[in-house]
């Protein structure tokens, strides 16, 4: 016994055996030291735990460990927030499981490891982000409008409301990068996410949906409505100069618009719709706002 503690305690991770009767704790020094606390701190008590559990994570881990208690996991399981010495909560992965049983067959202590996942959460996350951002610009990538359109799509139907979306795109885009240069390029695409992210409504959703094509999905919305939002963004659009080097850059854009449900009930029929009009924005003359029935 002494031997396993001092090899669990020269680990990094906390061993805890919590006695059900008594709601007696015992917590290894790597337990606490993972909180920040010495060898002769904190109360060895069940409550001391809960008490350190970030509160929206609370009722989770509990659930997870009375369902292993009660029989209806192998193993309790969880991956939770425990608040620190310093009151900063850090994440952390919790594997347990019955140790003993009474003579009743009713189990009666819980033993089981905790390991420190903060960096991992933390890189994680910064995954998440970097698959649902598109990196030159900061939008969401198309992947993520995807995954919002259906939600809203599904919302819209069950609300009976309206979804109309804008799939527009730069006009000419190319020659900027054959005039000025790639960099250039990017400049404009930067300049007018920026632009367009700080003028639309903070319940509307903005997607770089590929090179230089943007969608704009805007829930309980109607078409009218949506061909005054992107006339404002087109026109602020074309009014904005991209300065790169000694360069003035000014570009405009074509606009196809689409609604939820008079030009289509599922994704694919909306964006083929929107895809269409702006096709017809383009042969019309660009920088100019379209839908396919007018
Ligand atoms: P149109 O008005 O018909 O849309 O003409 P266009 O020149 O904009 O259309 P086209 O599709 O021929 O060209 C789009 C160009 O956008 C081609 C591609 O090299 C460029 N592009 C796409 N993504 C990026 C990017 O991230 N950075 C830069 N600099 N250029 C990009
Ligand atoms: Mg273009
Ligand atoms: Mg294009």
């Amino acid at each position: 016994e002494k031997q396993i503690l001092t090899a669990i305690n020269a680990s990094t991770d906390g061993l805890w055996d919590w006695d059900m009767t008594t709601d007696h704790v015992y917590m290894s020094e790597s337990w606490k030291k993972m909180l920040g606390y010495g060898a002769g701190e904190l109360e060895h008590h069940f409550n001391t735990w809960k008490r350190s559990i970030h509160p929206n994570d609370f009722a989770r881990v509990i659930q997870a460990l009375y369902e292993h208690i009660d029989g209806k996991r192998e193993r309790y399981q969880s991956e939770y927030r425990l608040k620190n010495r310093n009151g900063h909560y850090i994440w952390v992965k919790d594997i347990g499981s019955i140790s003993s049983y009474d003579q009743q067959g009713k189990p009666n202590r819980v033993t089981g490891l905790v390991t420190d996942i903060t960096d991992y959460k933390k890189l994680e996350k910064r995954l998440l982000e970097l698959a649902a951002y598109d990196e030159l610009t900061g939008l969401r990538n198309r992947r993520e409008c995807t995954k919002m359109f259906d939600q809203q799509l599904g919302q819209a139907t069950r609300t009976s409301s309206t979804l109309a979306i804008a799939l527009f795109d730069l006009d000419l885009f190319k020659s900027i990068n054959d005039r000025y240069g790639h960099l250039a390029g990017d400049q404009v695409l930067k300049t007018i996410s920026n632009l367009l992210s700080s003028n639309i409504r903070s319940s509307d959703f903005l997607f770089r949906w590929g090179g230089e094509e943007f969608l704009l999905l805007c829930p309980y919305t109607s078409l009218k409505e949506m061909e005054l939002i992107t006339n404002k963004l087109r026109v602020m659009i074309k009014e904005t100069v991209t300065k790169f080097e000694q360069h003035d850059i000014t570009i405009t854009a074509s606009f196809g618009l689409a609604c939820y449900p008079k030009d289509g009930q599922a994704q694919n029929e909306l964006l083929l719709a929107a895809d269409s009009a702006l096709y017809k924005a383009k042969s019309q003359g660009r920088n100019c706002v379209c839908f396919i029935n007018e």
